[in-house]
C-alpha cells in the first residue's frame, strides 16, 4: 500500500465509524484470526465492528476470543445485509474476489461503503478501492494484519494478548505449522512479536489441532486406506471422498480440513488433490511442492484460485466424470510434473 492509502485510511479511521469485516466461504483459521484480530484492534480506537462470514467457522476456532460475535451470512442473512448497507467502511479479508463470499456477494457488489482488501491471494480483482494486497513473502492475511496495525496505522500500543493470539492461529494455520508458504524472515519476526504480548503458541496449537473427534480421526484413516490414488507416471496422487464416506463417519465442517495434504507426504508426488463430493457439486483442493502452479490449475480447469502450491475451485460433474477429467487434465502437465528437480 502506498503512503497515499494509508494516510487515506487514517484519515477515515480518525473519527468513529460503521465497519464491516467480511471472510471467505468456510472461513479457516486464518480468515477467522485476522478478521478478530482487526476487530479488536478496531474496536479500541472507537468504530462499531461487526464480523460477517458468509457461512460458519469450524468448531476447532470457537474458543478463539470474540468468535462468538460472528454473523454468519447462512443464519442471519437479514442482519449481515443490513449491516452492510450501512456500514461506512468494508474491509475484506483474506479472499480477492466477490465470488469467495456466498450470499454475502450481491449485498456487498451493491455497497457504496469504502472498500479495503487485506489479502495474500494472487491477482486481486479490481472491485476494491483500497488493495493492501501481498503475495510475495507473506503467510497469511493475518501477517499483513500485523503490518497494517503496528507499521502501517501505528497501532502498537493498541497490540495485546487476543489480537495476538488471532493472529497467530492465523499464520499458523495457513502455513501447516510453518512447514510451507513461509520461507521468509518477515513471517518470523511478525511471530516473535506476538510473544511479546503473552501468548502461549503451545497451548494454541493443541487447541487447534489436537481436537479430533474419533470419526474424524477414522475418516482420515479410511481416506489414507481406501481412497487414496497414486498415479506414479504423473508424480500425482488424489483421495476422494463420497457423500456416502462421509455420511458414514459423520461429517462435520472442517473434518476434510488437512487430508489433502497427505498426498503430498509421499516422496515421489508433487502434486495432490482432494475431492469431496457435496449436493451440488465436487468440491476441490490442490496441493503442489515446488514450481508447478495449482492456482494456475484451479484458475484455468475449476473455476477456482487460490496461491501457487494450494488452491481450490468446483467441479460440476459427478465424482467419476470429475476424476475422469482430472487425469486426463494430467497428460497435458506431463511434462512439467515429471521435470527433473533438485
Ligand atoms: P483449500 O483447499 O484449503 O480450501 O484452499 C486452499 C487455498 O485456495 C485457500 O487459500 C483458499 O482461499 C483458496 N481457494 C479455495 N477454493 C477457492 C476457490 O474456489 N476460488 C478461489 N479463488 N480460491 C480458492
Ligand atoms: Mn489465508
Amino acid at each position: 500500500m502506498n503512503k497515499e492509502d494509508i494516510l487515506l485510511i487514517k484519515r477515515l479511521l480518525s473519527s468513529p465509524k460503521q465497519i464491516v469485516l467480511v471472510a471467505h466461504y468456510n472461513p479457516d483459521g486464518d480468515a477467522i484470526g485476522a478478521s478478530l484480530a482487526l476487530k479488536l484492534y478496531l474496536q479500541q480506537i472507537n468504530h462499531s465492528v461487526h464480523i460477517l462470514t458468509p457461512n460458519s467457522y469450524p468448531d476447532f476456532l470457537g474458543w478463539m476470543p470474540h468468535s462468538e460475535t460472528i454473523l454468519q451470512a447462512t443464519e442471519n442473512q437479514e442482519l449481515c445485509i443490513e449491516k452492510v448497507q450501512v456500514a461506512d467502511i468494508i474491509f475484506c479479508l483474506d479472499f480477492n474476489t466477490f465470488n469467495r463470499i456466498g450470499g454475502l456477494q450481491k449485498s456487498l457488489e451493491e455497497s457504496t461503503a469504502i472498500k479495503i482488501l487485506i489479502d495474500h491471494h494472487i491477482d486481486p480483482d479490481s472491485s476494491f478501492d483500497i488493495m493492501y494486497s501481498s503475495t510475495e513473502k507473506t503467510s497469511s492475511t493475518s501477517e499483513l494484519i500485523y503490518n497494517f496495525i503496528v507499521d502501517m496505522m501505528g497501532g502498537e500500543k493498541y497490540m495485546n494478548k487476543q489480537i495476538a493470539e488471532c493472529l497467530y492461529v492465523g499464520i499458523i494455520t495457513d502455513t501447516g505449522s510453518l512447514s510451507y508458504s513461509c520461507n521468509n524472515e518477515s513471517t518470523y519476526h511478525v511471530l516473535g512479536n506476538l510473544f511479546k504480548y503473552g501468548i502461549d503458541g503451545e497451548a494454541i496449537h493443541r487447541k487447534v489441532y489436537d481436537t479430533y473427534s474419533e470419526n474424524r480421526m477414522r475418516l482420515l484413516g479410511f481416506s489414507l486406506m481406501e481412497r487414496l490414488v497414486v498415479l506414479e507416471q504423473f508424480a500425482t496422487s488424489f483421495i476422494y471422498l463420497t457423500k456416502e464416506d462421509l455420511i458414514k463417519y459423520d461429517y462435520r465442517q472442517g473434518d476434510i480440513e488437512g487430508i489433502v495434504n497427505y498426498g503430498l507426504s509421499i516422496e515421489t508426488v508433487r502434486f495432490t488433490a482432494l475431492f469431496s463430493e457435496r449436493d451440488d457439486r465436487v468440491r476441490m483442493s490442490f496441493r503442489s511442492k515446488g514450481d508447478f502452479n495449482v492456482n494456475d490449475f484451479a484458475r484455468n480447469h475449476f473455476n477456482g484460485g487460490g496461491h501457487k502450491n494450494a488452491s481450490g475451485g468446483n467441479s460440476y460433474k459427478t465424482m467419476e466424470d470429475t476424476i475422469e477429467e482430472f487425469k486426463s487434465l494430467l497428460e497435458n502437465y506431463k511434462p512439467l510434473l515429471t521435470q527433473p528437480w533438485e
